[in-house]
């Protein structure tokens, strides 16, 4: 039985205290970057064609129109990027299953997880929207081609308590501290304590997000 967390920087860390998918944050930032150079550059064009048009430059802005605000390319390398993506999630999570050969995966519901990162909000929410969906996706995939069972599970507060001792901890970045145990990676703390939420008797699917936090804090004294 392996537990999951989509991880701060990459695809996902394990309970086993593994990362795969290092470089993902890397691939989506750069096509964040390429996608603000483009916008700052369209518009700088925009403003010229809109000039144009003002000096009865017909023929001038047309050209920019035509050449510049051109729905084919930005097609083609929006494809690109995606494919590559795409394909890198598929390359990470067969590394998984590959090296972890797991009988069961143990997740948080993909869908409702937080994917953080530093990206500017037009952008994030359409780079993450079907990342999320893609992820979840291959996972189930996977695990039923291979004859592994996926289960859900309520991840509120999994990475914000430390799994050995289950206190509130501090998280900064990639490091989880807990005042009792020291410190840890932050997404693999999070991993082990979403494998451990499967055996909770008190936390189910359903448990909303306040009473875990009283189970928890009961918990601790
Ligand atoms: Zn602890």
């Amino acid at each position: 039985m392996v537990g999951i967390d989509k991880g701060h920087r990459t695809l996902i860390a394990t309970s086993s205290g593994n990362l795969y998918g290092e470089k993902l944050n890397h691939l989506l930032n750069k096509e964040t970057e390429r996608l603000n150079e483009k916008n700052k550059v369209r518009s700088q064009y925009w403003a010229l064609a809109k000039k144009y048009e003002k000096e009865g430059n017909d023929q001038k802005a047309q050209n920019i129109w035509k050449h510049n605000f051109g729905k084919k390319k930005y097609n083609v390398q929006k494809e690109r990027h995606d494919a590559t993506v795409k394909s890198y999630i598929n390359f990470s999570l067969n590394q998984f299953f590959q090296q972890e050969k797991p009988s069961e995966v143990i997740s948080e519901d993909l869908s409702f997880v937080n994917w953080k990162d530093k990206f500017p909000k037009h952008v994030k929410r359409k780079l993450s929207r079907w990342i999320k969906g893609y992820v979840r996706e291959r996972i189930e995939f996977k695990c039923e081609a291979g004859g592994i069972t996926y289960t859900v599970v309520n991840a509120a507060y999994t990475s914000q308590t430390c799994h050995r001792c289950g206190s509130f901890g501090k998280r900064t970045g990639e490091v989880f501290d807990c005042e009792t145990c020291g410190h840890g990676h932050a997404d693999i703390n999070a991993g082990k304590n979403i494998k451990k939420r499967k055996e909770d008797s008190e936390i189910n699917l359903y448990t909303p997000y306040n009473e875990v936090k009283k189970i928890l804090e009961k918990r601790q004294i």
